[in-house]
């Protein structure tokens, strides 16, 4: 009896030593990061390349709200900046709503990046969609699309041989643009993406005096919709302070400043930077 209770206890060793400690949003994802809290996911990285995935499934792909703004900011960022586009939040637009119904007020490339205007990136997306259908035609401007938005789209890019109009769930309102914590992390460690993150970098912090400062993190945070609950939001931040990146998302009835404020918190980042 005692060895199948030991061959019992040894197996359970084994399953114990094989379960990945990220599964239990308790744990602490690292000595220098905070606990998460329970429905939060984790995908990190440091300066030896390798990706760390905490809490609940990290791999799980959800709508990706307003990550999607960083998709564009590489797709047309330049094109934007050099144009200094500018944009008028009143809440709604062309039948269309901004999570903030009372609107950003004006907004330029910078601030609507801030505060994540839906608006002002939907109306900027449909003057470049323009764009690239006078300069390489509907086929060249799907390609386009296709190929920024690859790796959060699957199989859903919408029919057709065109550019497909451009609409709120191709600013992540919705969820044809799906992304896991891991995904976002992996496009944000990938080198094509350097220049996009780089911008993406100067636009948050350019109000911040101590920009240039080694070890200042960008962080990108936003909302996204709850699948099957339109109510509900759930919420994104990524960042990175020049040798870790992290994404986290937040669960159900999370927003944008719970998004900035747990990632700082488990993120452990100092006032000031
Ligand atoms: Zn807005």
């Amino acid at each position: 009896m005692w060895i199948i209770k030991s061959l019992l206890l040894t197996f359970a060793c084994v399953l114990c030593a094989a379960a990945p400690p990220a599964l239990n949003p308790q744990a602490p994802p690292a000595s220098n990061q905070a606990p998460l809290l329970p429905g939060e996911a984790l995908a990190i990285v440091g300066p030896d390349g390798v990706v760390h995935l905490f809490g609940e499934d990290a791999s799980r792909e959800l709508p990706m709200g307003s990550l999607a703004k960083l998709v564009w900011i590489k797709l047309a960022g330049m094109d934007w900046a050099s144009m200094d586009v500018q944009f008028n939040c009143t809440g709604t637009w062309q039948g269309c709503h901004c999570w903030l119904a009372k609107g950003h007020g004006k907004v330029d490339l910078a601030k609507a990046l801030q505060e994540s205007c839906n608006l002002a990136f939907l109306a900027w997306g449909r003057w470049s969609a323009g764009e690239w259908k006078r300069d390489y035609g509907e086929g060249g401007g799907r390609a386009l699309m296709e190929d920024a938005f690859g790796p959060f789209l699957g199989d859903r890019m919408p029919p057709g041989e065109g550019i497909p109009a451009i609409e709120p769930p191709w600013i992540g309102d919705g969820d044809l643009l799906r992304a896991s914590p891991a995904t976002m992390l992996t496009w944000l460690q990938d080198p094509a993406q350097e220049a996009a993150v780089r911008m993406t970098k100067r636009l948050l912090l350019s109000n911040r005096k101590n920009s240039d400062k080694p070890g200042v993190w960008w962080i990108n945070t936003g909302t996204a919709p709850v699948p099957g609950d339109p109510g509900s939001t759930s919420a994104w931040a990524a960042g990175s302070n020049g040798s870790i990146t992290a994404v986290l998302h937040l669960p159900r009835g999370r927003g944008k400043a719970d998004g900035l404020d747990r990632f700082r918190a488990v993120m452990m980042i100092p006032p000031g930077l």
